[in-house]
């Protein structure tokens, strides 16, 4: 019996509160608030028509500790997911410790004004939540989220040591628009923009944005261009596997992307300070949010499928070792299940899955943790009977 919290209503949301609803042996009590309530009623309808589950909403700005708290008392969950945007990851976990209730978010916290993330802000509340016996599940969807618990799964069953880990991302659909980011195009493109980082011999070497690029196989997909970036699992990932000796992460994109993104850059679009514009203050980035399609409605054209996974090599009884866990996902399968596309699907069911292991009790502990922390076994199983199996290749050629 537990009472669950979803705080957000775009595209993650929607996955989120779908697979909440298939599992009502656990999630007995269900409320999805966002700042603009209709976004919540909508999903509650669709969830109510397709599974005859009832979802309370309500109105609520997350950038205000107190609305939340008050929320908080008067719905009563054990857990919250936040699935709104990183600004507001520290306003919620205050109300969290304020109100005495469980933490669970899918990105790291950004300050708004600053295009960079990390997790020293989130990590600072590790003795907060300690000393109050609340558990804080840090970067719980695909990735950061399953490659953690990817990684820690092959540290456990495959390796004595990993030393080189290439996280590799592919987004091998099509949306049939110009240009569009596959979730908030505010947080896509600040990622996206900023320098290039990797781990190698004790360090972070520091590169300029998408400068290392190479062609990688992905399974079912084929070769496509993949651009070395920085990703926030890997901060926390070499912090907990210290054998590791290099770390990097790798994302997909088309020409025609990066295109458009080159001139949204040059002509002022991606800026994320304020300019004056007919008297009024207005943010160009989100701005440009605005006239851009919208993630949420790219799902019904969406064709083709990502593929994600864990490129890992390291010792085992004294024998090198490769090893490779990924998942395919498609598309089309997304939409017709949740009415979201593929992006939103991949982060979505981790982020129930993670909340499924800590109100079972499979996932326990007071503090802030990274998903590679706990048990990696449990949450496999449950991922893959959600909608997102997976596959291991051993002893392939990793290619990188
Ligand atoms: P959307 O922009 O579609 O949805 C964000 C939601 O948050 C919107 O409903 C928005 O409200 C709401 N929101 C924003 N500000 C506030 C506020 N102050 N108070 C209350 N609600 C607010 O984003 P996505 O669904 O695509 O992404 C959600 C999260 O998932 C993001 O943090 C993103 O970074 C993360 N993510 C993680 C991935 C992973 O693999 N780990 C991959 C993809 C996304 P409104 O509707 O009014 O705008």
């Amino acid at each position: 019996m537990s009472r669950v919290l979803v705080i957000g209503a775009g595209g993650v949301s929607r996955v989120v509160v779908h697979k909440l609803a298939q599992n009502t042996d656990v999630f007995t009590a269900i409320m999805v608030a966002s700042r603009t309530r209709s976004k919540c009623d909508a999903i509650a309808c669709d969830i109510q028509k397709r599974y005859g589950v009832t979802i309370s909403t309500a109105q609520v700005d997350a950038d205000k500790v107190a609305e939340l708290v008050s929320l908080f008392k008067a719905f009563n969950p054990q857990l919250v997911i936040n699935v709104a945007l990183p600004y507001q990851d520290l306003t919620i976990m205050d109300a969290c410790l304020e109100a005495g209730v469980h933490y669970l978010d899918t990105a790291n916290y950004e300050p708004r004004d600053e295009a960079h993330f990390e997790y020293s802000w989130q990590w600072a509340y590790q003795d907060r939540f300690k000393q109050a016996g609340l558990t804080a599940i840090l970067g719980c969807g695909f990735d950061p989220g399953v490659t953690g618990v990817f990684t820690a799964y092959a540290a456990k069953h495959h390796f004595d040591e990993i030393h080189y880990l290439d996280i590799v991302d592919c987004n091998a659909g099509d949306h049939h628009h110009a240009f569009a980011t596959n979730f908030n195009p505010e947080i896509n493109i600040r990622e996206i923009t900023q320098e290039g980082k990797y781990w190698e011999s004790g360090l972070w070497r520091v590169i300029p944005p998408l400068s290392v690029h190479r062609p990688i196989h992905y399974p079912e997909i084929g070769n496509r261009e993949s651009y070395l970036l920085y990703h926030e699992e890997l901060e926390s990932l070499v912090k907990h596997f210290p054998t590791l000796k290099r770390a990097r992460f790798w994302m997909t994109f088309g020409q025609e992307y990066l295109t458009h993104l080159r001139v949204i850059q040059n002509i002022g679009m991606a800026r994320i300070d304020e300019i004056d514009y007919n008297g009024q203050k207005i943010v160009p980035i989100q701005f440009l949010q605005a006239v851009l399609p919208n993630p949420q409605d790219l799902g019904a054209n969406y064709t083709g499928e990502t593929s994600i996974g864990c490129r890992i090599a390291g010792v085992k009884d004294g024998v090198s070792k490769t090893y490779y866990i990924y998942n395919n996902c498609s598309h089309e399968a997304a939409y017709r299940e949740t009415g979201a596309q593929g992006v939103s699907y991949t982060t979505g069911v981790p982020a129930m899955t993670g909340a499924y292991m800590l109100l079972t009790g499979q996932w326990s502990g007071a503090g802030v943790f990274n998903v590679e922390e706990f048990n990696p076994d449990p949450f496999l199983a449950k991922l893959a009977e959600s909608g997102l199996p997976w596959h291991q290749i051993i002893d392939g050629d990793l290619e990188l």
